[in-house]
């Protein structure tokens, strides 16, 4: 007899974790990625990873910016099984040039694996990129990542996680020496040594020791390096927090893990443990109330729309993360927005790139859904009851421009590529109160060069922009004057006639907020 729904959600929730990785470019995390992949047995070979990314540039055509740049656009999703768990990976793009996308991805995802370079510390990115987990309050693991390198002591890493991200951290295992001196690291749960072998080690060699103290160790490291152990990890003990899970799980304290992607040294244990702490798929907000994931009814929402990932065909695919219930192939869910049934049958789930039809799907599981247009960042999806969940934010854009379309003639289909480009959400629109200019805004640089070749290339538009020197945008409720944005600031609408004002320095806008006490400065849209 088949196990009964509820049963069976609950037992595909809890072997459930879905993650995404931050950090900064060059830090490693194409090459952790597949590390966890090839663990996985998600792909066979090392190098498949880029190598996909590869084929993918020679195949696609729209995507020759992509190729042009040498960096990934996509955000994709790669799925696989290990030791009982089912892992989601959310992939996020490296380059500065990523988008509001990046962001919210960020918000589908349970956890994140903050992957930061022994030497380079914590990056302009991996700071952003921090802020939106931080502010989610998920938990938030790190990789110190390039270990078979001089880089800085780990007291002093982790000095700078607190000082420049404001968090705590709890190491859980310990360098012993590092770079061409790197020995090992000493595992502080388990009270084991994993040994370092050099280049591409395909066996973990690890050591049960009683303590740091063990002679053993000595015998491996030598004296210098295990009195340099000894005296770390006492101090460690007497002054560095205590492993506090629910501290974790409410994102206060990092649990930190010492290894080399590259060399594939430290990277199962650390799968190993994050798998058994971090948390599954969690209850989400609505708007009537908490959606448990083990609710029989099937929910969830969308993230991201992307565009022509097969240019054969002008399609788009919407990004949907499921919230509760169970996913079947075919299943016909309230499209809550729109107020219409639709039915879901050709849904996709990715693996690096691929897309493989999915038969059933559950909480924490990403799936791709064709669309032809209907839907929008932020809609949700859900059977029986009509559940809507909570918004998701909009991010300050960094840079902007000003709009001007070469033929006025085209100004029709102009209006349409605006008006579904920026549904696809990465970016935002806003108009002069004055003359009715339209401004763009987006996070990252390279979406200005997407905007103005998918408008020459999918509604036949030429346009030209031109860069603003403003890099702040701050929506504003409350008294609005106009008189008093007139330096180093503009007022302009947003696409819904909210009020915003784009500032050209942080000395600008501090002044504006100090001057007008009776209006309110947000930096997400009301
Ligand atoms: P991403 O930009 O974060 O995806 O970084 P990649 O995975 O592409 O890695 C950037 C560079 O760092 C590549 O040359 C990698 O081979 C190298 N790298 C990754 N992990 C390590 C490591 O543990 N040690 C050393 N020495 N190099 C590494």
């Amino acid at each position: 007899m088949s196990k009964p729904l509820t049963e069976e959600i609950k037992q595909e929730v809890e072997r459930r974790r879905t993650f995404a990785i931050i950090s900064h470019p060059d830090a490693g995390k194409t090459t952790l990625t597949e590390k966890l992949l090839l663990f996985g047995g998600a792909i066979r070979e090392a190098g498949s990873v880029k190598a996909r990314k590869a084929s993918r540039h020679a195949t696609s055509d729209w995507m020759e910016i992509e190729k042009q740049r040498g960096i990934s656009v996509t955000s994709s999703v790669m799925q696989f099984d290990y030791s009982g768990h089912r892992v989601n990976i959310l992939d996020t793009p490296g380059h500065q040039d990523f988008s509001e996308d990046t962001y919210r991805t960020l918000t589908a995802a349970d956890s994140a694996v903050m992957l930061i370079d022994v030497a380079k510390g914590v990056e302009a990115q991996t700071i952003k990129l921090f802020q939106v987990c931080s502010k989610r309050g998920i938990p938030i693991f790190t990789f110190i990542n390039k270990l078979d390198r001089e880089g800085q002591s780990p007291f002093e890493l982790m000095e700078e996680l607190e000082r420049v991200l404001g968090i705590r951290s709890v190491p859980m295992n310990w360098p012993i020496g590092m770079g061409r001196e790197l020995c090992g690291v000493y595992d502080r749960m388990n009270n084991q040594v994993e040994l370092f072998q050099g280049k591409d080690h395909s066996k973990i060699e690890v050591r049960k020791v009683d303590s740091y103290t063990d002679p053993i160790i000595r015998e491996m490291a030598g004296d210098f390096l295990h009195d340099q152990l000894c005296q770390e990890l006492e101090l460690l003990d007497v002054a560095g927090d205590p492993f506090d899970l629910e501290k974790v799980s409410r994102g206060e304290l990092t649990p930190i893990f010492f290894g080399s992607a590259v060399n594939n040294f430290g990277v199962q244990t650390f799968l190993e443990n994050f798998l058994k702490l971090a948390p599954p798929p969690a209850p989400r907000k609505s708007t009537s109330g908490e959606v448990e994931p083990t609710n029989e009814k099937f929910s969830g929402y969308i993230f991201k729309i992307q565009a022509n990932m097969n240019p054969a065909h002008r399609d788009r695919i919407a990004f949907l993360r499921i919230c509760s219930g169970r996913f079947d192939r075919g299943m016909s869910v309230k499209h809550v927005r729109a107020g219409k049934d639709i039915k879901l049958s050709q849904p996709q789930q990715f693996l690096a790139q691929d897309r493989d039809i999915v038969e059933s799907a559950y909480p924490g599981d990403i799936i791709g859904l064709f669309d032809p247009g209907i839907f929008r960042i932020g809609d949700s999806l859900s059977q029986g009851s009509e559940i809507t969940f909570d918004e998701l934010p909009t991010f300050s854009p960094e840079l902007f421009a000003k709009v001007t379309v070469k033929n006025a003639l085209k100004h029709k289909q102009y209006q349409k590529g605006i008006d579904q480009l920026t549904e696809e959400g990465t970016i935002q629109v806003f108009q002069t109160t004055g003359f009715e200019e339209t401004i763009l805004g987006v996070v990252g640089q390279l979406q200005f060069e997407v905007f103005e070749y998918r408008m020459k290339g999918e509604y036949g538009v030429d346009i030209q922009l031109h860069r603003m020197q403003f890099q702040f945008a701050r929506w504003i409720t409350g008294e609005v004057d106009p008189s008093k944005y007139r330096i180093n600031s503009q007022l302009v609408k947003d696409k819904h006639g909210n009020f915003v004002v784009l500032f050209e320095n942080e000395y600008a806008m501090r002044t504006a907020m100090d001057k007008n006490p009776n209006t309110t400065f947000l930096e997400t849209a009301p």
